[in-house]
């Protein structure tokens, strides 16, 4: 009975042990227990399932069956992988090796996936081995990625039209892309592990080590070269223009240092060549004002001679001359005073932004008060009404803008229609533009005097403000057609633009633009 006890209790904690093993072995990967020959003594549900879907038969991967034989003479695909894993199970159960681990592709029937093979001996005096299959299909497609993500940046990089480099804390070199061997010269094994320095000027090198020591403390994104010229040195000795953006990173335990290096040769010579045309356009023009104001100045005189004489003739030779002869004087001295008018206008014309007056802050309010004295009889005259909005202060030669006002205005009443002339005078703030000519000026006023006149074809907005150009006959508006060109000439000393708006019989508006922020330092 007690035996009996025993034996049953014996059964039960072997039935026991049995349970834990497969609970065990259930909860491993796809694994399979082969003998010493190769022959499957025992598999797990997983091997089972992994046989299943990559559509082995039961007699290559089922109980019995040898799987060194399977692996041996297995064919297709991946056959090379099978017998790489056929040699090491065979290490290992020869006791050559202590383990065995392959990774190898699996073209499962439906998708591509890979696995870890392991084999580990069984200790034991029958010997054996266990055999693991563990899916690493995740962990393979994740570091395919990022393989590629980085094999992409690296073509970014290499392709970039910026030279970069990337220098250590000992300002070496680690790394240069093609376009800082087409900059300098160098192909990149002559620059891996040299000094940065190798790329700069002689002279400039032993600084540029202390500016690096100086960086290095307390390194922060920046750009350098702009406003100053910054030079490289390419292999063959010729110095380069360069800009350079400088960037660090912190990249395990080292501090690298990112350069981007852009060469501006080309940008350089057109900006010289643009500035020698500027100087020359600059002494060209200068020439013509100084050579305007010469012959105007000088014409003069003979034109008073001549009218003068004119005068006296007919004077002197009243009673000698017949009627005809008279008209011929007269109309002889009238051509030479309306020649003086023209040269008179010439000169004012040449005069503007020839005395070079330094900028002041000027009130528009003032100037405009200033210009409004000037044409009071005018105003009278034409029971006009001249109303202005709140106008602020800009920076510029008070006198040429009381001349622009009187001007514009001045023309406003000239080219009146039936009512009596309404102008109205305002300004207003905006941003500027590409297209403005305010270098450095983030906003600029737009002001604009509008009237109520005559008004013009719209075709002829450009043609106005040329010099002498009118379009209307001075019998039924007097003038010479210089105003808006001095308008012009004054607008664009200042560094603004002015153009007109107008409809024939619905009246003008004139705009012109001045910067609102500029300090009063220039001359003009
Ligand atoms: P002027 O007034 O001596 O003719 P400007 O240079 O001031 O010379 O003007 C050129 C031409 O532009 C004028 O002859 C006229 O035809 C036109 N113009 C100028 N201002 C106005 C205006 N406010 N209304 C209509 N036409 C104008």
């Amino acid at each position: 009975m007690a035996l009996n006890h025993k034996y049953g209790q014996t059964e039960q904690t072997l039935a026991q042990l049995t349970d834990q093993h497969s609970a065990i072995l259930n909860a491993l990967p796809a694994t399979a227990v082969i003998d010493q020959q190769g022959y499957i003594q025992e598999i797990n549900t997983a091997w089972i399932q992994f046989a299943t879907e990559n559509d082995y038969e039961d007699q290559t991967y089922g109980l019995g069956s040898n799987y060194l034989e399977t692996c041996w003479q297995a064919t297709g695909a991946d056959s090379q992988y099978a017998r790489a894993a056929a040699a090491g199970i065979q290490a290992v159960l020869g006791g050559e090796e202590k383990l065995f681990n392959l990774e190898y592709p699996c073209h499962s029937p439906w998708e591509q996936r890979w696995f870890r093979l392991i084999v580990n001996p069984l200790t034991g005096p029958k010997g054996g081995a266990v055999i693991m299959h563990i899916n690493i299909t995740e962990r393979v497609l994740a570091e395919q990625g990022l393989r590629e993500s980085e094999e992409k940046f690296r073509t970014f990089i290499e392709v970039a039209p910026e030279g970069i480099i990337i220098t250590n804390q000992d300002g070496q070199i680690t790394f240069v892309n093609a376009a800082v061997e087409k900059i300098f010269g160098y192909e990149r094994t002559e620059l891996i592990g040299k000094s940065v320095e190798v790329l700069l000027p002689e002279h400039l090198r032993a600084m540029h080590v202390a500016y690096r020591a100086d960086y290095q403390t307390m390194p922060h994104n920046r750009e350098m070269g702009i406003g100053s010229d910054l030079l490289g040195c390419h292999k063959n000795g010729n110095l380069i223009p360069v800009e350079i953006g400088l960037a660090t990173v912190a990249m395990a335990d080292q501090l690298l240092t990112l350069s981007f290096i852009t060469d501006i040769s080309v940008r350089k010579r057109i900006e010289k060549k643009l500035q020698q045309h500027m100087e020359e356009l600059a002494r060209s023009n200068a020439e013509l004002a100084q050579f305007a104001y010469i012959a105007s100045h000088d014409l003069q005189e003979p034109l008073r001679a001549i009218a003068g004489y004119l005068q006296f003739l007919e004077r002197g030779y009243r009673d000698k001359l017949d009627d005809r002869a008279l008209k011929f004087i007269n109309s002889s001295v009238a051509g030479a005073q309306r020649m003086q008018g023209l040269i008179n206008d010439i000169l004012d014309y040449s005069r503007v932004g020839s005395r070079n007056q330094a900028l002041t802050t000027v009130e528009i309010s003032t100037v405009v008060k200033a210009a409004l004295n000037n044409l009071t009889a005018a105003i009278n005259d034409s029971d006009a009404e001249i109303s202005l909005d709140p106008l602020p202060a800009v920076v510029g030669d008070g006198a040429l803008l009381t001349q622009l006002f009187q001007n514009l205005i001045g023309n406003g009443l000239k080219f009146r229609g039936e009512s009596p002339p309404r102008i109205h005078i305002s300004a207003q703030l905006a941003a500027s533009t590409e297209n403005d000519h305010h270098p450095g000026t983030d906003k600029l006023w737009t002001f604009c005097v509008a009237d109520n006149g005559i008004g013009f074809d719209p075709q002829y907005t450009d043609r106005i403000f040329r010099i002498f150009q009118r379009l209307h006959t001075r019998d039924e508006y007097p003038g010479a057609g210089i105003g808006l060109a001095i308008c012009k000439k004054i607008i664009e000393r200042h560094g603004g633009q002015i153009w007109a708006e107008s409809e024939p019989g619905q009246g003008s508006t004139f705009f012109f633009t001045l910067p609102a922020d500029k300090l009063p330092q220039h001359s003009i």
